[in-house]
């Protein structure tokens, strides 16, 4: 199905106009539901949307293929070109070096965010893509911030290559994220990515009482908020 076809059947929540007024545009996505929002408004505005998956920093394999697979599966099903970029986890543990204790929001974090916007910006200028963006930001776990200086910081050495820093959780954004969800039956993380992130979530869902994360496990529907 090609995009505008896809467009005609989403309702359009916000009126996006990109930077510098392009039409074309290259979004590093980090899974399906925090893209979603972004695809359907995006579409649905008319704007030349290419999804660009560079994710390294996913642990274990199995559950970087689940993330990738729904991000595609959806990406299909809008007639979106979906770029499958390397998972280069060797060089992902390499710069992670020293920081394996880092909190959330931290340092690590900024490496990760630094490293997975460069592949980003480099393609878009190796490719003729005048702005980036990402799905990053509209998760609330996530510090909007921080993932807008390394996506500006990402695109600064190339002439014509934009970030484009829209705030997609306002407007109901953050909220049809969980719709979509839920409407499309996304897998359902429940870490953020690294090793390191799954090694502290299960450490605090021990303390709390809780089972520790089983990969494969938890998909959105109607009664999962
Ligand atoms: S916690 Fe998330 S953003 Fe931070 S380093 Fe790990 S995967 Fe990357």
């Amino acid at each position: 199905m090609q995009q505008h076809e896809q467009a005609s059947e989403i309702v359009k929540h916000v009126d996006l106009v990109a930077p510098e007024g392009a039409n074309k545009v290259l979004m590093h996505s980090c899974c399906a539901p925090c893209a979603g929002e972004l695809m359907e408004q995006m579409v649905v505005n008319g704007i030349d949307l290419t999804i660009f998956f560079h994710n390294p920093n996913i642990h274990p394999k199995r559950e970087y293929e689940i993330r990738k697979n729904e991000n595609i599966r959806f990406a299909e099903k809008m007639g979106i070109p979906f770029v499958d970029a390397d998972y280069d986890v060797q060089d992902w543990f390499a710069r992670a070096k020293g920081m394996e204790r880092e909190p959330e929001r931290g340092a690590r974090c900024t490496m990760c965010f630094d490293m997975r916007f460069a592949r980003t910006a480099l393609y878009a200028y190796e490719n003729g893509f005048p702005v980036i963006t990402s799905s990053l930001g509209i998760s609330r776990w996530k510090n909007m911030a921080q993932i807008n200086d390394c996506g500006v910081r990402a695109a600064a050495p190339y002439e014509g290559i934009t970030y484009w820093d829209y705030n997609w959780r306002k407007n109901g954004g953050g909220a049809r994220m969980y719709e979509i969800a839920k409407r499309e039956e996304f897998y359902a993380q429940q870490y953020c990515g690294c090793i390191y992130s799954l090694r502290d979530t299960n450490e605090w869902r021990e303390k709390n009482g809780r089972e520790k994360i089983v990969i494969g496990e938890t998909w959105y529907e109607e009664k999962l908020n």
